[in-house]
């Protein structure tokens, strides 16, 4: 789901107001393809001028390519994406709201501005959190913070792979959003658990997302370091997605899947950490494990190391 970053009152606004309304009618459909098997329909509201349908269709070929990166094929073999004008201009926001719908198939709803440029769609994270969400076979509901901290985290790291953002806006980005979500955390603090299921009515969605998103850097870190590089999440969620990438599982059905799957025993212990949890968990010492100090707010990268080789690949998307 789109998130507003620091207001979550308004995005309960917009959830209430349910203001975009999508139609496969008066769309102009593209099919596109990931050359392994993967077929994606786009459907571009023709109510954009002709130059902007050509844009829109441009980006979204460039978002679901930064998505095939992950696995080197679409999580799903046939997806649709729609995309229809935001029906207010309001704000400078190219992509003011977009949704996931686990319907048959798997459908990819942007609305976007009407004169949203090319450059600001590239930029734009939401279109890379919301195809994120694609790599786990999530059933839609239940433990919300791992379904958004997984967009989260990749959001930024399919970003960097796709050579919008440096590594080291990158590693910024993730600091940053681990700072929003201790921010957002209520006194006396909630267990994760309770703050998620609540998190439309309550909105502590930076604690929420980003707990989550520590979640997988704790997992992607921990993967790296004790196989020396061999192992991963990418490949992890690789072995989930070829298994069961058609069922709808729940988050618990996932961990679980995944420990299996992978022959760990990571996803379980992780779920049963974080979900009692009343803070985002300390993410330092994940940072100096490889090769990230924090000076003033601003990451350092350190240029050689274990550390600093193995969290190189996490930007690039390789195993060494
Ligand atoms: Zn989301």
């Amino acid at each position: 789901m789109r998130r507003v970053r620091r207001s979550g009152v308004l995005l309960l606004a917009l959830c209430l107001l349910q203001p975009f309304t999508a139609s496969a009618a008066d769309s102009v459909e593209t099919t596109l393809f990931d050359g392994q098997g993967g077929r994606l329909e786009v459907l571009i509201s023709a109510e954009f001028q002709p130059q902007m349908q050509a844009n829109l269709l441009v980006w979204v070929e460039f978002i679901a390519s930064a998505l095939k990166q992950v696995y080197g094929h679409w999580p799903l073999r046939k997806w649709q994406v729609v995309v229809a004008p935001a029906s207010s201009a309001g704000g400078s926001d190219p992509i003011p709201w977009a949704e996931v719908f686990r319907e048959q198939p798997t459908r990819v709803e942007f609305f976007t501005t009407a004169r949203a440029t090319p450059e600001q769609l590239h930029q734009a994270w939401t279109g890379y959190h919301e195809l994120a969400h694609l790599l786990i076979p999530y059933r839609g509901w239940g433990d919300a913070w791992f379904a958004e901290g997984l967009a989260s985290y990749y959001q930024n790291i399919m970003q960097a792979r796709a050579g919008v953002i440096s590594e080291q806006q990158m590693w910024q980005k993730l600091y940053e959003g681990f700072q929003r979500g201790l921010q957002d955390t209520d006194s006396p603090a909630i267990p994760l658990a309770r703050a998620s299921d609540k998190m439309r009515q309550e909105g502590r969605f930076m604690r929420v997302y980003w707990s989550g998103a520590w979640y997988f850097l704790a997992a992607d870190t921990r993967l790296r370091l004790q196989s020396g590089g061999q192992r991963n999440l990418d490949l992890a969620l690789a072995a989930l997605n070829s298994c069961c990438g058609n069922q709808s599982l729940s988050v618990p059905e996932i961990v679980s899947r995944l420990d299996q799957l992978n022959r760990v025993v990571l996803f379980g212990i992780l779920y049963d950490e974080l979900t009692v949890s009343t803070r985002v968990p300390p993410f330092e010492s994940i940072f100096a494990s490889l090769g990230i100090d924090v000076v003033d707010g601003q990451v350092r990268l350190q240029e050689d190391g274990p550390g600093a080789r193995l969290r190189q690949q996490i930007a690039i998307g390789k195993t060494l």
